[in-house]
């Protein structure tokens, strides 16, 4: 965990935490959709009395999170490092900036395969927020770590056919939790 830790110390060091606000966006999460990491953000389903499953909401598994915010805001600009070189480049809006950021001749920008995102920056985050329901907030990692104990806690969900779902006494024992953080 703590080389973990580490690793994702080199980013941002931001934990993207969702909270009783999302709606799962009807079973298709828009901010999944934003997210470079693989199996980052995942719907979580509810089993419901009469049996079956229905989308509840997401979650971020925490342990895949870089903190690099595109869940959060579409209007960043990209941190990216040069894998060979290890020059940084500044993109925003798909135009590519030096280190001193003057913008880049077309012909010397380089290869999406070479470069590797390092982090984000945002001058106006707020205006441009990815989720409909404002239910994504971005957090310091360790405050991230504790504050999503109030929303979810992956080892608490089960696995059915590889989707996470939550039981009525997890949904109950959050709920709870959740009206202590609000008190
Ligand atoms: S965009 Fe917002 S409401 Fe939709 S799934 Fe993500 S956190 Fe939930
Ligand atoms: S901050 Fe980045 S890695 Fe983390 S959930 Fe959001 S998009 Fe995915």
């Amino acid at each position: 965990m703590a080389a973990e830790a580490t690793k994702k110390r080199k980013g941002t060091a931001l934990l993207a935490v969702m909270d009783e606000n999302c709606s799962s966006c009807a079973g298709s999460p828009l901010c999944e959709a934003h997210c470079p990491v693989d199996e980052c953000i995942n719907l979580v389903y509810e089993e419901l009395p009469q049996g079956g499953l229905k989308p509840y909401r997401v979650m971020v598994d925490n342990d895949k999170c870089i903190g690099c915010q595109m869940c959060y805001s579409d209007d960043l600009t990209k941190v990216q490092q040069h894998k060979e070189t290890g020059e940084i480049f500044y993109e925003y809006a798909s135009r590519f900036y030096d280190s001193n950021r003057n913008p880049v001749a077309p012909d010397a920008v380089p290869k999406r395969f070479q470069l590797q995102l390092i982090g984000t920056e945002s001058e106006d985050r707020l205006d441009k927020k990815i989720c409909p329901w404002d239910a994504i907030k971005m957090y310091e990692f360790d405050d991230g770590l504790e504050v999503s104990q109030f929303f979810y806690d992956i080892t608490k969900l089960k696995k059915i056919d590889g989707g996470y779902v939550i039981d009525e006494a997890e949904k109950e024992r959050l709920e709870g939790k959740q009206s202590e953080l609000y008190e």
